[in-house]
């Protein structure tokens, strides 16, 4: 009979990565971790993400590859280039020693996350209270914005044409939003709806004012005051409403959760945990032999869609242009060499095992909180439809790199079989050719106001990225 340590090594075994994390690692993930939620609290929409991350880019030297093609600027290895596509995405590249013809190391993730946003015609006002409606974005379990202090963020459009940046909610001294809840004495009929229809989607009306103002004559004065306050402090009237992007998102700062604090709670882990993780791990991993790139794509909460989600060009007319100012080709098949060897880190969150929802997730097959990076072969629902299905070659490549550089992950599904299921910007990517792994932060209540992550976890994933942007 074989030893008992043999034996052992037959089980495949999750490990809880806060064991295997010395004084060191301890010092690093909180030092990691503090930055990450100061960044959190000043990114809440893809636009301030964007906006922060280009003014990082700007300060560490990079340069905008749109101007080097346009004025015909070689780039050579070690150069630090970056994209940004309609302020609400941002493509980041630093040039390798290596022909880019070889392949990128990438890192795709999403700077977008589920809130509402205000329509068009956002103001009005009944029984002297004036309001804000609101079209929720993304997957929302609508009750969960119910009844919390909201912020608004947003931009607008001017008449005259000039940008004006909205965001109430988030200093100590500013106001804050509600949509109010109903109170438990007379939800009697509420209560015996089912939960999907309680809370219909034009209920979802932010509360924003009750003063009204002084003129007999008009009608509407409550609305009337707000705007008044709105063309006041920024000069904005109710039309341009309509040239706007303006989002409620919660006012809540991002914080340790536990006494131990282990766990950051925050809104938007998902996917600015990843994005923040792919942004750190490209700065740090610095020149490598392999071209690296970190993708930080907007609308994937939507289905990547529009001109500035993944399923859009960006990628491949950033990856052109590079191509064409580092080997002067300019031919398709040339491109398609370049992304067809390719690989791509998908990072995004995944939906951790719930011990107080224990019955959607098969435990064998879940991630788990503080239990490392979660890698996920493949997503999608009712039987894997619209999954990427990362290949066994790349799920044994990035394990084994993962290993070898003593970095902890776990495997798992996003819960059961047949109880929902869900996508990342993988299968946008692959449909390039690119060979594409998802991989990221496992997420308690994921979608949720305030949603749960390991401080260990989010270590893990920045430690993967930065192995993989330096892997051959
Ligand atoms: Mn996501
Ligand atoms: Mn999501």
């Amino acid at each position: 009979m074989a030893e008992k340590s043999k034996l052992e090594e037959l089980f495949y075994k999750r490990k809880n990565a806060w064991e295997v994390l010395g004084d060191k690692g301890m010092k690093e993930t909180k030092v990691f971790c503090d930055e990450y939620k100061e960044f959190l609290d000043l990114s809440k929409t893809e636009r301030e993400f964007t906006k922060n991350t280009v003014a990082l880019l700007d300060k560490l030297g990079f340069i905008s590859i749109k101007n080097a093609f346009e004025t015909g600027q070689n780039i050579h290895p070690g150069d630090k280039v970056y994209y940004v596509g309609g302020k609400k995405s941002v493509i980041i590249s630093i040039v390798g020693k290596e022909s880019i013809l070889k392949g990128i190391n990438m890192v795709g993730t999403h700077i977008d996350s589920p809130r509402l946003d205000l329509k068009p015609i956002p103001i009005y006002e009944e029984m002297e209270l004036a309001y804000l409606k609101t079209h929720y974005y993304g997957g929302v379990r609508k009750y969960q914005w119910l009844s919390i202090p909201l912020a608004i963020h947003g931009t607008v459009i001017k008449k005259d044409g000039t940008e004006v940046n909205i965001c109430v909610g988030e200093k100590e001294d500013d106001p804050v939003f509600i949509i109010t809840d109903l109170l438990p004495h007379l939800a009697k009929e509420q209560n015996d709806k089912k939960l999907g229809e309680a809370f219909p989607g034009e209920s979802l009306n932010v509360l924003t004012g009750s003063i009204p103002f002084k003129d007999e004559d008009i009608k509407q004065t409550v609305k009337l005051k707000v705007l008044e306050y709105l063309n006041r402090e920024l000069g904005i009237t109710e039309k341009d409403f309509i040239s706007a992007e303006v989002q409620i998102v919660p006012a809540l700062k991002a914080r340790d959760i536990g006494f131990d604090r282990s766990m950051i709670g925050s809104y938007a882990h998902d996917d600015r945990v990843c994005s923040y993780s792919a942004l750190r791990a490209i700065l740090s991993a610095g020149l490598c032999k392999k071209t690296t790139l970190c993708y930080l794509a907007d609308k994937e909460e939507i289905g990547s869609v529009g001109n500035t989600g993944a399923q859009s060009d960006m990628l491949e007319y950033f990856a052109a242009m590079l191509l064409e100012l580092t080997e002067e080709k300019s031919s398709d098949v040339w491109l398609k060499q370049l992304l067809h060897n390719s690989t791509m880190l998908s990072g995004d969150v995944n939906a951790a095992f719930d011990p107080a929802y224990k019955n959607v997730f098969e435990k064998n097959n879940s991630v788990f909180l503080g239990k490392g990076v979660g890698i996920s072969k493949y997503t999608g629902s009712r039987g894997k439809a619209g999954a990427s299905d990362a290949s066994c070659e790349l799920v044994h490549k990035i394990t084994t790199l993962l290993d070898e550089n003593g970095i902890v992950w776990q495997i798992g599904e996003l819960g059961k079989i047949d109880e929902g299921g869900g996508g990342t910007i993988a299968k946008f990517a692959a449909k390039l050719g690119i060979e594409v792994l998802d991989i990221g932060v496992p997420l308690l209540g994921m979608h949720s106001p305030y949603e749960v992550a390991s401080k260990v976890d989010i270590i893990m994933c920045y430690k993967a990225f930065e192995a993989f942007m330096k892997s051959n």
